[in-house]
Formats: C-alpha cells, sequence, structure tokens
C-alpha cells in the first residue's frame, strides 16, 4: 500500500472512485452495528453469575461479626476493604467502600467541594472561578461533571506517557483557580495510555498554587489486562504523594463495573486518612452505609484478590480477539496510507484514533447513514468539541466478533472516503 500523499490527484481521483463505489455497496446492505458501547457483553457478564449464589446458604455475618442485612459499617466491611485496596494498591486502612458507582463517588467529590471545600478550604462555589485540567481526548463523563458544576475546563495535550507534564506543572504553580485535574492513569479512556513512572512522579511532586488542589485519579482499568505476557504497571501514587511531601493531594476512584456487573457492582475512593476523615463527616450525613450484601457477595465471589486476578484473565480471553479483530483491519486496510493514527493498548476498554484534521465528524456521520453507531466526535474533549476534529473512540468490547469485522469495514471505508475528499480539496 502506497500513502495518499505521495499519489497524483488522477491516481487518488481513481480510488475514491472505488471507495465510494464500496462505500454505496456496504450502504445497501442495511446493516445495524455499534462500535459505541464500552461495556461487557453478555459472555463477559455470564462469568460472574456464580456471584448471585454466594449468599444462598444464608451466612450473612461477615468476618467481623457484622450482620450484613442490617444498618451499620459506614466505610466498608473489611472483607471488602481488603479486596479493592489491593486492588487499587492501597493500605487498608486508606480506603472508603461506597455504592454501586465510582462515577457517582466523582462527582460526590466535587459537589463537596463545592458546597464545602475541601479540608477547610473555601466552598468553590464562593469562588468567583474555579478551573480543572482536562487530559484530551479524555472520558466525556469527567467532563460532563466538571461541566455540570460551571468548572471552566483546560485542555491538557495527552503524550504517550500521559498528560503534558510541563503544562501540567505550569499551570497548576501560577493559577489558584486550578483546583484539580481528571486523569485515567492507567489503560486510560480512550486511548489506553499508561502513564510513566516518570509522569507519576512529577504528578506527585508537583507544587499546586491552590491548598485544595487534588489530582483525580480515576483508576477504572487498573486490572483490565489484556494479555499475561505484556501488561502495564503504574507506580502508586499515594505513596509517591506521601514521599514528596503532598500526602493529601490526590483522591484514587475505582470500582468493579467492568470486574462483575457494571451498575451492580461496588466502587472506592482511596486517600490519605486526613482526606478520608473529612470525606467521612458528610458521608455520616448521606447515608448510614452502603451495600453490604454486595460487599459481602464480591469478597465471597473472589475469595482473594488472586481470585479476581483469574477473572480478569477470563474477561481477557473473551475481549482480546476482539480487540485484535479491530486492529487487524486498522492495519490491513488503513496500514501505510498515511491517513490515520490508532493506540494498540495493552488493556482497558478502547482503542483511540485519529484521522486527519477536520475529517473525524465526517466519518462519524458517514458511519452512522451507514449502520454503524461510533462515539459522537468530539465527545472525547471538554464541551464536546475537539479542536483538532481528529479523534474517534472505538470500542470493542460489545458487538461480536463478526459483527465488529463488518463495522471495522464500514468504518475503514467512511475514513478512506473522507481522508481523500480532503485531500483532493
Ligand atoms: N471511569 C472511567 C475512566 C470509565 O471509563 C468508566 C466507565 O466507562 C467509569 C469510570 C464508570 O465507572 P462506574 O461504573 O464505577 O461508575
Amino acid at each position: 500500500m502506497m500513502s495518499y500523499k505521495e499519489m497524483t490527484k488522477e491516481e487518488l481521483q481513481e480510488i475514491r472512485k472505488e471507495v465510494a463505489a464500496k462505500y454505496d455497496e456496504l450502504k445497501a446492505k442495511g446493516l445495524k452495528l455499534d462500535m459505541s458501547r464500552g461495556k461487557p457483553n453478555t459472555e463477559q457478564l455470564d462469568i460472574s453469575m456464580g456471584m448471585i449464589d454466594t449468599l444462598t446458604d444464608y451466612n450473612l455475618v461477615g468476618e467481623q461479626g457484622v450482620d450484613c442485612r442490617n444498618y451499620g459499617v459506614l466505610d466498608g466491611i473489611i472483607e471488602a476493604k481488603r479486596l479493592l485496596s489491593a486492588m487499587i494498591e492501597c493500605p487498608v486502612d486508606n480506603i472508603i467502600i461506597y455504592g454501586n458507582s465510582s462515577l457517582n463517588v466523582m462527582y460526590d467529590t466535587v459537589a463537596r467541594s463545592m458546597t464545602h471545600g475541601v479540608m477547610g478550604s473555601t466552598p468553590w462555589a464562593k469562588l468567583d472561578k474555579v478551573k480543572f485540567l482536562c487530559p484530551v481526548p479524555g472520558y466525556d463523563r469527567h467532563f460532563a461533571i466538571t461541566e455540570f458544576f460551571g468548572i471552566e475546563m483546560i485542555n491538557i495535550p495527552m503524550t504517550e506517557d500521559g498528560p503534558d507534564m510541563d503544562m501540567v506543572e505550569d499551570l497548576v504553580s501560577k493559577d489558584e483557580a486550578i483546583k484539580g485535574i481528571w486523569c485515567v492513569p492507567k489503560y486510560s479512556n480512550p486511548m489506553g495510555i499508561t502513564y510513566s513512572d516518570e509522569t507519576v512522579r512529577r504528578f506527585a511532586n508537583l507544587k499546586p498554587a491552590a491548598e485544595d488542589f487534588r489530582i483525580y485519579w480515576d483508576n477504572a482499568y487498573c486490572i483490565h489486562h489484556l494479555y499475561e505476557d505484556h501488561q502495564d504497571h503504574i507506580l502508586e501514587i499515594l505513596e509517591e504523594c506521601e514521599k514528596a511531601g503532598n500526602p493529601d493531594m490526590v483522591f484514587k476512584f475505582c470500582s468493579t463495573s467492568k470486574v462483575t456487573f457494571p451498575g451492580s457492582g461496588i466502587a472506592a475512593i482511596s486517600a490519605s486518612k486526613a482526606n478520608l476523615d473529612f470525606i467521612k463527616k458528610q458521608m455520616s450525613v448521606q447515608t448510614i452505609g452502603h451495600d453490604k450484601l454486595n460487599q459481602l457477595r464480591h469478597a465471597r465471589f473472589f475469595g482473594d484478590f488472586n481470585g479476581m486476578l483469574e477473572h480478569m484473565k477470563k474477561h481477557a480471553d473473551i475481549i482480546r480477539p476482539k480487540f485484535e479483530a479491530v486492529l487487524e483491519m486498522l492495519d490491513k486496510e488503513l496500514g501505510d496510507l498515511g491517513i490515520a493514527k490508532w493506540t494498540k493498548p495493552n488493556g482497558g476498554y478502547f482503542i483511540g484514533f485519529d484521522t486527519m484534521d477536520g475529517c473525524a465528524k465526517k466519518v462519524v456521520a458517514m458511519c452512522k447513514e451507514a449502520g454503524v453507531v461510533m462515539t459522537p466526535a468530539g465527545a472525547t474533549y471538554p464541551y464536546g468539541k475537539d479542536p483538532h476534529d481528529s479523534n474517534i473512540r472505538i470500542a470493542p468490547t460489545f458487538p461480536s466478533t463478526e459483527e465488529l469485522k463488518q463495522a471495522c469495514e464500514i468504518f475503514v471505508t467512511c475514513v478512506k472516503l473522507v481522508s481523500l475528499d480532503k485531500i483532493l480539496e
């Protein structure tokens, strides 16, 4: 294959005719496919079904004598704390177990800062301006939270090692209005990027102008490897922050949404004791305690963290062929054309794809016309605005491998067509 950019206008026009004919042929099939949903498929959900049976012996008393049927235990039963602290890599004493969603915990964390500040600081709602740094492309629901509270979002470009740390260091040290940064440090949504050790250390050593600045470390994909032999690892940020003399600067979030059942898993926050004490004050007003039966169910199902890791291998076996099917198609059809770039992550739920500037919206629209739903272009940026109009999130986990191949055929055809039009403009 030759790069489109090396071809003559006549050659490109000839190829365009062929690609347009292919597009019409695929569109005529009237397919209905979806590569937008970052959620587990049914086969993945099935492997957790055993969890439903873990409480059928009616022994619902936890290890520390807690009757999990009744009120009590604000911050989670010890069994769940042990499991999730191993997952998120923190001491058992540095974790609070929440309910069914980590996004909910993140929302709460921002909402509490708006109304009550952070460990004694001025409530953000009383300030003229509050800003968040947003590594881009990133997770749309993070951006939705900060947008909802009227927090100004500043784009930080992602590199292969994580966010552009020169920019992060510079901005947080100068601007007291910057109160946080959204991070998905491992197998990021949507690029599948894992932060390098240097990036984590630079985060831990930040010197923010705002005393209530926090790193929102959403480790949603911490154990979600695709391969056994090449897995990404990150430095543990809580410990790094402590070493750097910034023990209170980070909130870590995680959940079992993509380990057991999304929406019916358990979530957690991990932070310094001072942060957790402050959070618990609010929590004790908000709830008498979260769902301990679900916590017990998770703990009994996995036994221990090794059980959880074994379980994640089953997930990997199910979704790896799907990632490979997409990557194979992208390599084969677009490999040398010089019109797109994409990531090959070792884990997580997404492949990040970049078209030539100014093409993503058109590609997504053409896919839709031909029956393939993609995540809306721009969704991976604050305010839905991708300044380059180039990023598209591919979510391979939910469709069957056969459906994925069909959807990818349409996708690559659209990428070719829109790129040809751009070059020929
Ligand atoms: N964080 C990231 C980075 C995600 O990609 C997702 C779901 O896609 C979530 C959080 C949602 O997690 P939860 O189901 O625990 O609310």
